[in-house]
């Protein structure tokens, strides 16, 4: 009824455990998605600045940050980077982002900070995507708190499984209280190795278990993947033709394609 309709859709890249693939999946779902010719922001929400480094942008060397935007000192407009080698617009972070939680804490709408300075820069992106810290934070509250999803990835361990229940429960329970919009978007395997016959039958727990909320793409584990951060690429850019990248491609595609099948639905629900 007039509404203006914005397609826009912001990520949250989020798993507690610490290792299992957040910033990897963070930073080749950019690039491949800035491939598919989308106008990508990744925003690094971590203090370790991993997203930051692997996109080619020193952190050591930032004269505004994600910092300075989380407590209003600055807009994204501001402090975002262009990753040359990656094709989109990074919101850089460092450790000066550890200090925030602290300062966070003592402000009003203190989960609604990241939200409102997306806002100002919405426009300008088809996709928005936060990698998120290894915690359950106020950090990641931001994170989730202006997400329309999240993607969660995941090695398929044996312990797996029962991370995961709180992560799930964190988003029910912010879905609840602070943000309607918020929806699981999917599972994602990663660091994959078919012939170890544990990590297949967890795969196929969490098929039965969450159904089509698991992505169809599997990203094997794969050394190229975990060589490129460190030539500031990522891993698509790196080594195109590595079974990890090829993966990763797939990944963004498969993304696409999920995006369009959820307006789908929401168009549905909505009678239009
Ligand atoms: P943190 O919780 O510390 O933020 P994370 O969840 O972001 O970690 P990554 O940093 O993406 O995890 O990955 C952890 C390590 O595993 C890194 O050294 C990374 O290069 C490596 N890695 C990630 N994915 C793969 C893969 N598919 N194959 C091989 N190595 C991988
Ligand atoms: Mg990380």
């Amino acid at each position: 009824m007039g509404k203006v309709v914005n397609s826009i859709k912001i990520f949250c890249i989020a798993n507690q455990k610490g290792g299992v693939g957040k910033t990897t999946t963070a930073i080749n779902l950019a690039a491949s998605l800035a491939s598919h010719k989308k106008r990508v922001l990744l925003i690094d929400l971590d203090p370790q600045g991993n997203a930051t480094m692997g996109s080619g942008i020193d952190k050591n060397n930032l004269s505004l940050n994600i910092y300075q935007v989380l407590i209003g000192e600055a807009g994204i407009d501001e402090a975002r980077i262009r990753s040359e080698s990656g094709g989109y617009d990074v919101l850089p972070g460092n450790r000066e982002l550890s200090g925030a939680e602290i300062d966070l804490v003592q402000m009003e709408n203190r989960e609604h900070q990241l939200k409102q300075a997306i806002d100002k820069v919405a426009q300008e992106y088809d996709y928005v995507l936060i990698d998120c810290p290894p915690t359950l934070s106020l950090l990641t509250l931001n994170g989730l708190s202006c997400a329309n999803g999240v993607i969660i990835p995941m090695q398929c361990e044996y312990f797996a499984l029962e991370g995961l229940s709180d992560l799930v429960n964190t988003i029910k329970r912010v879905h609840k209280n602070i943000n309607p919009e918020l929806k699981m978007i999917g599972l994602l395997r990663v660091m994959f190795d078919a012939r170890v016959t544990l990590q297949q039958q967890v795969s196929e727990q969490l098929e039965s278990h969450f159904g089509d909320r698991v992505f169809k793409t599997v990203v094997p584990r794969n050394v190229r993947l975990a060589e490129a951060p460190s030539h500031g690429l990522p891993g698509i850019v790196y080594d195109k033709s590595s079974r990890g990248a090829k993966a990763y491609m797939q990944f963004g595609a498969e993304v696409i394609k999920r995006v369009k099948m959820m307006d789908k639905e929401n168009g549905n629900r909505n009678g239009n």
